[in-house]
Formats: C-alpha cells, structure tokens, sequence
C-alpha cells in the first residue's frame, strides 16, 4: 500500500477529497456507510448490493432502479463506498501493485498458455469464439477443474461459477476429465456452482447476484458459456438491436466489474456469425458487435483445423500478439497438439 500520509488533494466539496489509502477507513458493512439506514440497506441488500464492493463500482442509475431509491441517495451512498475503497482516485503505482497480484490459470495445453501468454488471467475477460464443435464448451471445463488446482499446479485456489446458456454443461465430462487426470472427480464437482439460464433476463438476474456468491465462497473463476446465445435469439430485427446492445452492455460490464474486484477470471464464449463485408479471409467474425469487441479484455478465436486438431489464433487484446497455436481435445479435456501433426493446411 501507499507510504506517505499526506493528502494527495483538498479542492472541491468534501464528498471529493482524496486522500491516501491508508488514511481512510475501510468500511466492511453498507450499515456503516454514511446515508444508508436499516430501510436503505435492506432495499440495497434485496437488490443484490449487498456488500461495500459491489456498490462501489456499481453505477447509480442502476442501483437507483434496482434497490428503488432517489437517485440522490442512490449517489451518495456509492460516493460513500468508492471513497471507503479509494476507487475514485488511484496512484499508478497502486494500479501496478494490483496487476501483481493477478493470476494465471492453466488451461491444461502449454500451447494455449503461452499463446495467452501464461495462461487465463484474473481481472480479466477472456473470450472464446468459434463455431459450433470448435471446443469452446470443453475449455470451459477444463478450466473449471484446473481453478480448483494449487497456484503451484497452475490453478487460482478456487472455487468456480459455471453459467450455462446452451444446456451443454456435462459433468460426467468434468468427471471423466477429472479422472483421467488423477484428480479427485466428486470432490471437484462440488467446488462448481452451476446455473443455468433460461433467458438473458435470468442470465442477468444471475450476474446481479453473483458477486455476493463470488465473495463469500472464494470464487475464482466465472464462466459464461455462451454468453450471447440467448440475446440473439430473443432480439431479433434491427429494431430491438439497440435495446439488446444496452443490455448486453451493462451485463458485460458487470463481468468486467466482478472480475476486478474480486480477481477473478471471467471467461466467456462466443458464437461467429457471417461477415458479409469479408471478400478475402475469414467470412465468420464474433457476434455481438463493437460491445461484446469492446468488453473482452482478451478474444481469441478457436477453429477446427484438420486431422482432428483445433486452431486457438488471438485477435484481439491489449498486450498479447496475434499468433496461432494447435491443440487436441482429449479425454484429459484440452492438450497440445504433437508438433509433427501441427500443419492443418
Ligand atoms: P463448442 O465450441 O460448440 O462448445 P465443444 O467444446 O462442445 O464445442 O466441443 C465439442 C467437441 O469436443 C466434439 O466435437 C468432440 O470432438 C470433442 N469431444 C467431446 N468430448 C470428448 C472426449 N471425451 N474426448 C475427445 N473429444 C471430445
Ligand atoms: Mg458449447
């Protein structure tokens, strides 16, 4: 944390006084948070802000709406809870000492890893995109297994929040991929918390409410697979285009908002649409547009490539290169691809 104790700025109001983290004291209840009494914090706690954290980086339309309130009081108690958490102003420095404590889970392929340079990160979203059987469903798994692990074996310690749009979830697969690693499969199941949605309305609700969940049970890894499915197929026409986009746009910002908070990893997949604009290369792009582009920290893009092997390629991140690797879907869930059978071309 932050050294010196003097106050880094005194202008303004006194809602905008900044001061050094270690000077301000950190509330751990929204009972304690000034502006909020027993009605407040019971409406707030109904809305799924239940915790210091969850409104500090919630934006006040939304807490306003959800818990019912005055949008004046709704701004005052989350003035309160980012200055208990110093979110307004942060020190470079600080920003440099939070991504230390980011972490890398395995995906179970040294290919994978290295080409997400070391493996799925916390504080992130990481997106998968492919088409159908490209195996964006069994990396998912995979990786709820290998959450669980040791930091040392590649894993974050973790428990993990399986959200399932399609119905694919498998956990004899889990199982199978669990035993095959000579890992304990019933005792892995039960550090997955599933749900699955029915609708995007669901799929929202259950994101409202999942950073309580997240904290409280040291969830390491949340998963959405997939997470447009269900906006695509219920807004459909150009004029319901908008509305889905601000949806999906508050739903994925919450994603981006559990996983910071909580340093976690958030992975997420993502179906390919055509893309009538592409004479030469890929006719496919991810669906979703420049919100879903926008949202994920990290996208890459699976194919299947000949010989039974799959392609992962990175096309989009902020620090990562574009490059290509080859991995297999095995009993063991993903692993690499023998170097002799790379070329799929
Ligand atoms: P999607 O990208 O649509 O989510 P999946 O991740 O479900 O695709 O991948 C499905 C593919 O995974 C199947 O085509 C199959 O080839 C492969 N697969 C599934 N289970 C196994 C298994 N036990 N062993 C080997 N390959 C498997
Ligand atoms: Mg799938």
């Amino acid at each position: 944390m932050v050294e010196t104790k003097e106050k880094v700025a005194e202008k303004g109001s006194k809602e905008q006084k900044v001061e050094k983290v270690d000077e301000v004291e950190k509330i751990e209840s929204i009972l304690d948070l000034e502006g909020v009494g027993p009605v407040t914090a019971g409406k707030l706690t109904d809305a799924g802000f239940d915790s210091v954290e969850s409104l500090a980086v919630a934006p006040i339309r939304e807490v306003a709406d959800k818990a019912n309130l005055e949008s004046s009081v709704a701004l005052k108690v989350i003035k309160a809870a980012r200055q208990s958490m110093q979110l307004d102003f942060i020190n470079a420095k600080l920003l440099w000492e939070r991504r230390q404590g980011l972490l890398k889970l395995t995906t179970g392929s040294g290919n994978v890893n290295k080409l997400l340079g070391g493996g799925v990160e916390t504080q992130a979203i990481t997106e998968f995109v492919g088409e159908f059987g490209s195996g964006k469903s069994q990396i998912c798994m995979k990786l709820s297994i290998t959450a669980q692990l040791p930091n040392a074996d590649g894993g974050l310690e973790g428990k993990v929040l399986f959200i399932d749009t399609e119905g694919t979830f498998a956990p004899q697969r889990i199982h199978q991929m669990a035993t095959s690693m000579q890992l304990e499969p019933e005792k892995l199941l039960e550090g997955i918390y599933y749900s699955r949605a029915y609708n995007s309305d669901h799929q929202i609700l259950i994101i409202d409410r999942a950073f309580k969940l997240c904290q409280e049970e040291n969830v390491k890894l949340l998963i959405v697979d997939s997470v447009l499915s269900h906006f695509r197929s219920e807004y459909i026409g150009r004029e319901s285009l908008s509305e889905r986009q601000q949806k999906l746009n508050a739903h994925l910002h919450k994603l981006t908002r559990i996983a910071q908070a909580l340093n976690l990893a958030v992975v997420v997949t993502n179906q390919v649409q055509a893309n009538p604009q592409a004479f030469f290369g890929d006719p496919t792009r991810p669906a979703g547009g420049h919100i879903m582009a926008h949202a994920s920290t990290h996208r890459i893009m699976l194919r299947k490539a000949s010989g039974g092997l799959r392609a992962a390629k990175v096309i989009d991140s902020p620090y990562l290169p574009e490059s290509e690797t080859f991995f297999h879907i095995t009993e063991k869930g993903i692993e690499d691809a023998q170097p002799k059978a790379r070329r799929d071309d």
